[in-house]
């Protein structure tokens, strides 16, 4: 397997591998690899597709403030992981590579990215939507693999694949969950030992929602009873919590339409960390916690 740092090396690998016959997939990452992204690379790399994953943490997604410095780097533990799990080319491109001086053109995905993360983080889908576009201008995959962990991410670039035209076939695959229950995320090695235990309201909260739902309760209000104030007594500050609809992300309400599997999303801090998780009733499996 082989590291590379720049879009002519990437391609010529990438067109040695279509002259071969392999279908080319890709997985976009930030790097600091958990289980989560490998279980996407296992997907991308089925049926002997020639596998990049590109570990490149965008700045053009982090407001102010945010923890672009600090977020986790470490690019050869990265590789030898991909490896193991059967990539064939980490693709680790520097911020100039991706962005050249002058760069001025941006993908902006309208109406989805204003609710949810998008309130609070005003500038992130646009930097998300346009170096995952460029990402795949790059690589021409056949097929790109992305979480269901960042729901929100996943309607955006499939937004911007529709609506663009851009020939690759973008597949979302399941939250990895550590066995306490709390969805795997680099931005966890910031978590003290003592605000994990508090972060964990989270995948429970979010099971207390799922298991109603299985019980059969379907109006909103009653599947969300007491959930946002015992999220509320634990984390640090609540941005979101509730019920939307998984294809426009609208929060639902009480005399709204009917959705079939209402998406119940959150997003919340807990000492540094800024943690979302979510599940879509009816179609994931509740969070194991507990
Ligand atoms: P990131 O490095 O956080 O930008 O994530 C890269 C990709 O991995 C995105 O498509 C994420 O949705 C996905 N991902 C992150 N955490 C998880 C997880 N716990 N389970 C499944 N996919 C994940």
């Amino acid at each position: 397997m082989q590291t590379v740092r720049t879009i002519d090396e990437l391609r010529t690998a990438v067109r040695r591998a279509r002259g071969k016959g392999r279908t080319i997939s890709l997985v976009p990452t930030m790097g600091a690899l958990h289980e989560g992204h490998l279980s996407l690379v296992d997907r991308a790399a089925g049926d002997d597709a020639f596998t990049v994953v590109s570990v490149f943490v965008n700045p053009t997604q982090f407001g102010p403030g945010e923890d672009l410095e600090r977020y986790p780097r470490d690019l050869e533990g990265d590789a030898r992981l991909c490896e193991r799990r059967g990539a064939s080319l980490v693709f680790a491109p520097r911020a100039r590579e991706v962005y050249p001086e002058g760069s001025r053109t941006w993908v902006t995905v309208e109406g989805i990215t204003e609710g949810l993360c998008g309130a609070f983080r005003p500038v992130h889908f646009r930097g998300v939507a346009t170096v995952v576009v460029k990402l795949l201008n790059m690589v021409q995959p056949d097929v790109a693999v992305f979480g269901r962990k960042d729901f929100q991410q996943l309607r955006v670039i499939e937004s911007a694949v529709r609506d663009l035209n851009l020939p690759v076939r973008i597949e979302g695959a399941p939250t990895v969950r550590d066995p306490d229950g709390l969805a795997m995320s680099s931005r966890n090695a910031y978590l003290t030992d003592a605000d994990r235990q508090r972060a964990l309201t989270i995948p429970r909260t979010l099971a207390r929602a799922a298991l109603r739902w299985e019980e059969g309760m379907r109006e909103p209000a009653r599947i969300l009873e007491g959930l946002e104030e015992n999220l509320v007594r634990r984390v640090d500050r609540l941005d979101y919590f509730g019920l939307y609809d998984p294809e426009d992300l609208g929060a639902l309400t009480a005399n709204g339409p009917a959705v079939r599997h209402p998406l119940v999303a959150v997003a919340a801090h807990v000492g540094v960390t800024r943690l979302i998780d979510n599940v879509q009733l009816g179609v994931d499996p509740p969070p194991r916690v507990d």
